[in-house]
């Protein structure tokens, strides 16, 4: 069902009637016939219906705030900071795409020619499926470098987003791209494949859980288009003894449950020094206990319901399958009474590795908490996963520094901070965690026909 469920309550708001198959037609001859002409518009004709969008976002952000809340349950705060990060979104690749995707020359004696360079040229139609955790910022994170690229681009949102899908579409239109540019397709997961296998759609990217990536994956395999898949994580937060425990526990609070527990960076391991494990645990178990969880759009609250019913329910099997297998719950571990998809800040120590906690990711706000004897173990622990997303560590010594840079199995590592996405950095995973980059100029060049061209 493609429909809008409020989380805080259970009760739908709105249902939507999926594509017709006409309607799916259009769209893609539509986007097929777009990409023609709008892969000939200008950087400065791109960037300035680029600019329009931020524009109205920026002045549209708090009622997108309360859609995004409504749609899929993240509080008031957290949906105005995505709407807003989108506008920077937006302003950041307006203004640097056309240096990203100049022409890279190279010595034209070296190749015997009189010049020789690369050129970025967009790929055409590329298909982006995308999770509702976030709803606009998944979906822009594409959009931005895509369009600015000269692709244009069909949207298969979530089920569970679909106003947000439906704006963003909307919001680019009226922003100014020309119509075709970029179209949301409400369309079920199962409608996904004929639309990949379309000739006219070049390429795809998909952002979320593993068994959707590796099917979207297999159908671009046997197609032999090119994909960017950001799957899942369970990213490791290792704190060393030297680290301003304080700091550490403070932000691994909020990268825990940032999003209400469902983002694919937040921080899901905590591997601690045996040295300081008793401190950081007593101090980030007290700090997970104080937050309040309810109604999103009350600003109090710290942590909303979870997204969806089933969303709930797969939390609390992660849960009870490690205190099965001889983990302890040190706060939370039980739904609340009550209407809504409530779930406690959670922390579970003791977590053996026939828990399936160990190895796989708890998408709501569950810390594990590990001990560790030295570095090594902390290492080996933060990469017994299959995932290789994000990862954080907490220290002060250079060496330990340069060691968790070389030896963590991961898309990126932050120090003394938590994972963020920013548009100046790529972004992506290695491992179950994904293919490809986004963001920086890494992300606007991976929908482009990288064109070599040598003139004798
Ligand atoms: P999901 O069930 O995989 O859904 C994501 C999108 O894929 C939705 O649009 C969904 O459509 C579609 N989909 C699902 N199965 C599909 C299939 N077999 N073929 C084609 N499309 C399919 O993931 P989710 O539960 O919404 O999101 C949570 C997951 O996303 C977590 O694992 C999280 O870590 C990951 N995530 C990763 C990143 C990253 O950047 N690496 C960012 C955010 C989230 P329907 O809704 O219609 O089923």
């Amino acid at each position: 069902m493609i429909a809008t469920i409020n989380p805080a309550t259970g009760e739908t708001v709105q249902t939507f009637d999926p594509a017709t198959a006409e309607e799916i037609e259009s769209a893609i001859a539509l986007a097929a016939a777009r990409a023609k002409t709008y892969r000939t518009t200008t950087f400065a004709q791109r960037a300035e219906w680029m600019r329009a969008v931020a524009d109205l976002l920026e002045a549209e952000a708090d009622d997108v705030a309360a859609m995004m809340t409504l749609e899929m349950g993240k509080t008031l705060s957290a949906a105005k900071g995505e709407a807003l990060k989108c506008a920077k979104g937006f302003r950041f690749y307006a203004e640097h795409a056309e240096a990203m995707l100049a022409d890279e020359a190279t010595d034209p004696a070296a190749v015997d020619a009189s010049a020789a360079y690369a050129r970025y040229q967009p790929l055409g139609v590329v298909l982006a499926v995308m999770p509702w955790n976030f709803p606009l910022w998944q979906a822009v994170r594409f959009a931005a470098p895509a369009l600015m690229a000269g692709n244009v681009g069909l949207l298969k949102h979530a089920s569970n987003v679909p106003q947000s899908a439906l704006y963003l579409a909307d919001l680019i239109r009226r922003g100014g791209f020309p119509d075709g540019c970029f179209q949301t397709l409400l369309i079920p997961s199962g409608a996904v494949e004929s639309v990949l296998r379309d000739p006219r759609v070049a390429a795809a990217t998909l952002t979320g859980s593993e068994p959707a990536g590796r099917s979207v994956a297999a159908i671009a395999g046997d197609e032999v288009k090119h994909t960017v898949l950001e799957l899942g994580g369970s990213d490791p937060f290792v704190v060393m003894p030297s680290a301003d425990i304080d700091a550490a526990v403070k932000t691994a609070v909020t990268a825990r449950v940032q999003n209400n527990g469902q983002s694919c960076i937040a921080a899901k391991r905590f591997i601690v020094h045996t040295d300081v494990y008793d401190e950081f645990a007593t101090k980030f178990v007290d700090a997970m206990a104080a937050l309040t969880v309810g109604n999103p759009t009350d600003p109090s609250t710290d942590i909303g319901p979870l997204a969806t019913e089933q969303g709930r329910v797969d939390v609390e099997e992660l849960v009870a399958d490690a205190t099965a297998n001889g983990a302890q719950i040190l706060c939370g571990g039980t739904r609340l009474d009550g209407p809504g998809w409530y779930y406690p800040a959670t922390v579970v120590s003791e977590i053996t590795p026939s828990a399936k906690m160990y190895t796989e990711e708890v998408f709501g706000p569950v810390a594990g908490l590990y001990r560790a004897a030295d570095i090594d173990e902390a290492i080996e622990i933060a990469n017994a996963t299959s995932f290789g997303l994000g990862s954080n560590a907490w220290t002060t010594d250079d060496a330990e520094i340069d060691r968790f840079i070389a030896d963590l199995e991961a898309g990126g590592v932050f120090v003394n901070g938590m994972t963020v996405s920013y548009p100046e950095l790529p972004f992506g995973g290695v491992r179950r965690s994904g293919t490809g980059r986004e963001l920086s100029a890494h992300g606007i060049r991976e929908f482009c026909n990288i064109k070599t061209v040598w003139i004798g």
